[in-house]
């Protein structure tokens, strides 16, 4: 599965819209210091339903908002869009296209969307359970996780096997099913 392009509207340093397209070959991202390389992979990590801010190196959610710099003001609202090539069918959407959707306001609202269709942040964790790109998947490994997975407990070292072995996405329906 491929990705296609990431799109990034008000969160963190890139106040205007942003399209970074991934075609194939492309294997870095090069910048100056402080340029927004990490903001890039913050953002794809957030789309894809990171909760931890400290994971996106920030103290409070609002943290991702472009918080205006000496010659722009702040903006109200953050959106990042990551969308997928699934025309090998690997997610369970019938479209060859597929696009996940996060948007978070100041006032501390949040929105979810697959294919611009609203919905929650549990449908992203379902949809992408399983596929290597869900929430705490081996993706994306930040510069801090490579000691914290050697250092890990057996048991938070099972759930990356999970994941890796395709049943996370059993074990998320399970939950539901079992809260209903
Ligand atoms: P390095 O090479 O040092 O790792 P980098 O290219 O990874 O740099 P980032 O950490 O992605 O850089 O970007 C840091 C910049 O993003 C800083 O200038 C910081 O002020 C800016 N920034 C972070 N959050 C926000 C925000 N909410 N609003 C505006 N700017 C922000
Ligand atoms: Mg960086």
């Amino acid at each position: 599965m491929q990705l296609l392009r990431l799109e990034l509207r008000g969160f963190k340093s890139f106040a205007d819209k942003t399209i970074v397209k991934f075609s194939p070959g492309m294997t870095a991202i090069v910048g100056p210091n402080g340029s927004g390389k990490s903001n890039i992979t913050d953002a794809m990590r957030w789309v894809l339903g990171e909760s931890n801010v400290r994971n996106l190196r920030g103290q409070r959610s609002e943290d991702v908002i472009f918080a205006g710099t000496e010659k722009r003001k702040p903006v109200s609202t953050a959106e990042v869009t990551l969308v997928f090539d699934n025309s090998d069918g690997q997610l369970p959407v019938e479209r060859a296209e597929v696009a996940v959707t996060r948007r978070l306001y100041r006032t501390g609202e949040s929105e979810f969307f697959i294919n611009k269709q609203a919905c929650r942040l549990k449908d992203i964790h379902l949809l992408l359970a399983d596929t290597g790109l869900g929430k705490d998947s081996m993706a994306i490994i930040g510069q801090n996780r490579v000691d914290a997975i050697l250092n890990s407990k057996p048991e938070e070292r099972r759930l990356i096997f999970e994941e890796v072995a395709g049943i996370a996405r059993f074990k998320l329906n399970k939950e539901e099913a079992l809260r209903r």
